[in-house]
């Protein structure tokens, strides 16, 4: 028997519907690429999303087409994504910091049919414009006052495009499994794969996202998303906030600790998400000036390990911090470390512990570890094994490519080695192709780091192993020390040792001016491992 209950479709446009109908007077604040602060609000983003609906179907855009967005977190660029989702096209998001020839190679892939940029990304596109054969117009974020001279095809200012629609205009109902939105995950190694979410994907994830658990914001809440739109939805707070109808705060392309921090300020922000870099420059620059931020509540870390030193400096602050562990391939929400009970009234270190890792899935994702056989493995908190996951916002595929990427039991592998505890805690050890392999046991590199990166001289930590004629690897400890502060050697090791078992100790540290990133800001330790080929151990007898 089949319940009697509407076939209402979960499709994404009806977010910002929502939004517009009952928090239409709801602030979204943009620091906008040209400058000043603009001020808009759910409704008005609602009528001009609907504009650019109609434009892109004027431009002959439909059904299944692909729209990519190279932009930074602004009101324009939310209109554009709920304008290009609502006529069923597809909001391909684009990282602007991959390499040019990634971007163009991207482009290329999802066949986008129209770019849709902030000026900032113009001169960049100029040069690759000429290997796009897909694309048939750009349209540049701005208005007329502001549109550079440009030799892109068909460049109109988005302002004067976007008056050229009266706004008469409906989105239509279609199938929830209709794709809504595309992501390339960052590939350190080999091509860069898409992902592809669909409507009723997103809607889910946006549920999961509101949980309290989660990042749980409500009407009365102020969201800053440094997270930026194209980095996995930006976390889902693309649709989780309109959801909820919170005041969005957007910070356009100024992500250092003073421009983040005067909004957080000005704005009256209690909840924002980034990954730790930008906590780190916010930190600093908040502890160079003394400065508070009274009514900040909440901050999400993800992306990378978020260090024990961070969320300290956020705990003592008095600001609940949520750890996030997820990838472009969940939507990106895979687990959150909320304090659960037996855990609620912990306090001091025993607190930190449980928020140092990377917490418990969300209803609507489910986990296990195995070994590379594929056999499960216990959840004890102590055996590293394959993390996999399932749900209806996991990626079963990537787009235009062939290959099986569930096991038999349809879940998928992260590409990350985790611990998970009997309360269903989960720990991240590494990336399977970065954890160090000593002498047939396992050290996580990112443990190392976490812990390195306590030590007050040092800025940034990165550990890969590296070869040694007896244990096959070992572990190298690379520093970048902090401006004007300074370390040596023996100082660091000695602040790590008796801290962790003693044959994880590094057996070398080196000291470098700066550490790689990827374009999502993760430690690029193919870089680190071209650029410490020829280095040897100097204990390393062979
Ligand atoms: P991306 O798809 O670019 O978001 O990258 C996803 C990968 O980032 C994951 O598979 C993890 O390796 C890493 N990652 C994300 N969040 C965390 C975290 N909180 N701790 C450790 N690694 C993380």
């Amino acid at each position: 028997m089949r319940g009697l209950m509407q076939d209402w479709p979960l499709l994404c446009h009806r977010i910002i519907e929502h939004a517009a109908r009952y928090h239409g007077t709801q602030e979204v604040v943009t620091r906008s690429v040209e400058g000043p602060i603009v001020r808009t609000t759910y409704a008005e983003i609602h009528k001009r999303a609907l504009k650019v609906s109609q434009m892109l179907q004027r431009d002959g855009i439909k059904l299944g087409d692909r729209v990519a967005t190279i932009a930074w977190n602004t009101a324009r660029h939310l209109e554009c994504w709920y304008g290009i989702m609502g006529i069923g096209a597809i909001c391909h998001t684009v990282n602007p910091r991959l390499f040019p020839e990634q971007i163009a190679w991207i482009i290329n892939h999802a066949e986008d049919r129209v770019v849709m940029t902030d000026i900032t990304f113009v001169p960049l596109l100029e040069k690759i414009a000429g290997q796009l054969p897909s694309v048939e117009r750009y349209v540049v974020l701005t208005d007329k006052a502001h549109m550079p001279q440009t030799t892109l095809k068909n460049a109109v200012a988005y302002e004067e495009w976007l008056a050229q629609a009266d706004g008469k205009f409906e989105w239509q109902d279609f199938d929830e499994n209709t794709a809504a939105a595309m992501c390339y995950t960052s590939g350190t190694t080999g091509d860069p794969k898409g992902v592809l979410y669909s409507h009723r994907s997103n809607v889910i994830h946006s549920f999961m996202a509101n949980s309290k658990d989660a990042l749980g914001t409500s009407s009365s809440d102020v969201m800053l998303p440094v997270v930026p739109l194209f980095h996995a939805n930006s976390w889902g707070i693309a649709f989780s906030a309109p959801a909820m109808g919170t005041k969005l705060v957007m910070p356009g392309m100024k992500l250092d600790g003073a421009s983040v921090y005067e909004l957080l300020e000005t704005e009256k922000v209690t909840h924002t998400a980034g990954v730790p870099t930008v906590w780190l420059m916010l930190l600093n620059h908040m502890a160079a000036g003394n400065l508070k931020l009274p009514h900040l509540e909440f901050v999400v870390c993800g992306g990378s390990a978020m260090p024990r030193s961070m969320i300290k400096a956020f705990v003592d602050m008095g600001v609940t911090v949520r750890h996030a562990w997820g990838m472009t391939e969940m939507s990106p929400l895979g687990t959150l470390a909320a304090l659960k009970p037996p855990f609620s009234d912990l306090k001091g270190d025993a607190q930190l512990d449980v928020l140092q890792t990377q917490g418990f899935p969300p209803y609507g994702v489910q986990m296990k570890i195995t070994d590379d056989a594929g056999k499960e493995l216990p959840w004890d908190g102590k055996t590293f094994g394959r993390l996999k996951v399932a749900g209806p916002a996991v990626a079963k595929a990537y787009f235009k490519v062939d290959t099986k990427i569930l096991d038999d039991e349809g879940y998928f592998d992260t590409g990350d080695v985790a611990t998970i505890d009997p309360h269903g805690y989960m720990r991240i050890t590494d990336r399977s192709k970065d954890v160090i392999k000593s002498g047939g046991e396992w050290i996580s590199s990112i443990d190392l780091e976490n812990l390195a990166v306590g030590h007050p001289a040092v800025a940034e930590a990165a550990v890969i192993g590296v070869f040694h004629p007896k244990w096959d690897e070992r572990p190298l400890l690379i520093v970048q020390l902090k401006q004007g502060q300074s370390a040596t050697r023996e100082d660091i090791l000695k602040f790590m040792d008796g801290k962790i078992a003693k044959w994880w100790m590094p057996d070398d540290v080196v000291f470098v001016e700066g550490i790689p990133h990827t374009a999502t800001g993760k430690i690029l330790k193919t870089a680190l491992r071209d650029q410490f080929k020829a280095y040897r151990f100097p204990n390393a007898a062979a």
